[in-house]
């Protein structure tokens, strides 16, 4: 698409931006103590392509500090709740994005995705959300987490909306290194899906609304493929141990000097900075900081980060080998329901539950979680992951389910 064919396609339409991606003018605090005051200078290539398409930005939303974590919980401006139920969460860590979509106060909202960010809320929340494929949507202006898995993506209440916004946003941008343009996208309705056999991975109510799911594509004449994907016990560990070592590089620009908060009262140049982290970072990003620096240290990086990443590679060729079996594949969102938060202390089980999401992000492959027609008081979704550049087929297809 030209920037002039978008012209007017969004006119009118408000839109609120997570608050990791900059707008021009408005505060971009990522949630952290250490970007409170700070006031982005410039709008994102995103933001630029819905300002060109008409959109009305309206405003910032919430998010888990820096887009580390999964309830929207940890951040400066509080927690977000989940508008179905305030007792539980919200998901994260673009669930502003996601409670302002479910509430109805807009209808689309951009997020960001680097292991499960846009398709967790809007799981939990009732509405789609969807991750491009890697290099599909400019990156510039989003704040970096970990650069070779964010994306930004969309959360919104309809799949038209959500077709016109992809349409706007997927074009290559010579800011953005990793930005491609990907040939023209077949439009067709997945014809054979690949399905999973959850084996108690889940939560009850979790495998009975994927049976559900499986249950409606049968019905409309979607064949089923199962498959047992021999690499989803590494998919949380390499998605962490890269995940945090990116981190902890990216992060290392917060340091006082450049920009947001710097800690004054410090006399010497090395204790400013070491003061002005120990301030401006909450512990969520403190520890993420630190499991990346350990993972990266020379006598640990090949057990670790070398390791994972050859474990990468290996989970990308299992992927690309199943889309030779499959036009798309059918996957859970998330083990559980929307939690109370306090239930899911325990750190290694919260990211261990990563592993259906960061599939995507590990491959770069696109994925959109829409809702599931549920029995409980809170609603649920699922995921149809595809093959770089299927967004468009991904839509037709939970078009037709619907
Ligand atoms: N739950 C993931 C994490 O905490 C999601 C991060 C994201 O996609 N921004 O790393």
């Amino acid at each position: 698409m030209s920037e002039n064919d978008s012209v007017g396609e969004l006119k009118n339409i408000p839109i609120a931006i997570k608050d990791n991606i900059a707008v021009k003018g408005l505060p971009l605090t990522c949630g952290s103590e250490l970007l409170r005051q700070f006031v982005s200078p410039f709008d994102a290539t995103v933001v630029e392509h819905l300002k060109q398409a008409g959109a009305c930005i309206v405003g910032k939303t919430n998010l888990d500090e820096f887009g580390m974590g999964s309830t929207t919980t940890h951040s400066i401006h509080g927690a977000t709740l989940n508008p179905w139920d305030l007792q539980r969460t919200v998901g994260g860590s673009s669930g502003g994005s996601a409670a302002a979509v479910a509430s109805g106060t807009v209808p689309l909202a951009l997020g960001s995705d680097t292991g499960g960010s846009v398709r967790l809320p809007a799981s939990f929340c009732g509405i789609y959300g969807l991750k491009p494929s890697y290099g599909s949507f400019s990156r510039y202006g989003l704040v970096s987490f970990a650069s070779s898995f964010d994306v930004v993506g969309i959360l919104a209440d309809n799949t038209e909306l959500l077709r016109t916004a992809f349409k706007i946003l997927c074009r290559p941008d010579p800011y953005d290194q990793s930005s491609r343009s990907f040939p023209e996208q077949q439009k067709a309705v997945s014809r054979r899906v690949g399905v999973i056999a959850l084996h108690n991975m889940v939560s009850r109510e979790v495998e009975l609304s994927y049976q559900r799911s499986c249950e409606y594509m049968r019905a409309r004449n979607i064949e089923l493929v199962e498959i047992t994907p021999q690499t989803m016990q590494y998919v949380a560990p390499v998605y962490h141990i890269i995940s945090t070592a990116e981190a902890s590089a990216n992060l290392a620009r917060f340091d006082g000097i450049r920009y947001g908060l710097r800690a004054e009262d410090e006399y010497d140049t090395k204790d400013m900075i070491s003061e002005t982290r120990s301030r401006g970072f909450a512990d969520e990003v403190k520890m993420r900081i630190l499991l990346g620096t350990y993972v990266l240290r020379s006598g640990l990086a090949d057990r670790y980060y070398h390791n994972a990443q050859k474990m990468r590679k290996v989970i990308q060729r299992e992927w690309k080998n199943i889309f030779t079996q499959v036009d798309a594949f059918l996957l859970p969102v998330y083990p559980t329901l929307a939690f109370v938060p306090e239930e899911l202390e325990d750190q290694v089980r919260q990211k261990s539950a990563d592993i259906y999401t960061a599939i995507a992000n590990l491959t770069g492959m696109p994925a959109l979680a829409y809702p599931v027609e549920s029995d409980m008081h809170i609603p649920m979704g699922v995921q149809l992951m595809g093959d770089l550049s299927s967004e468009e087929r991904l839509i037709d297809t939970v078009r037709y389910l619907q």
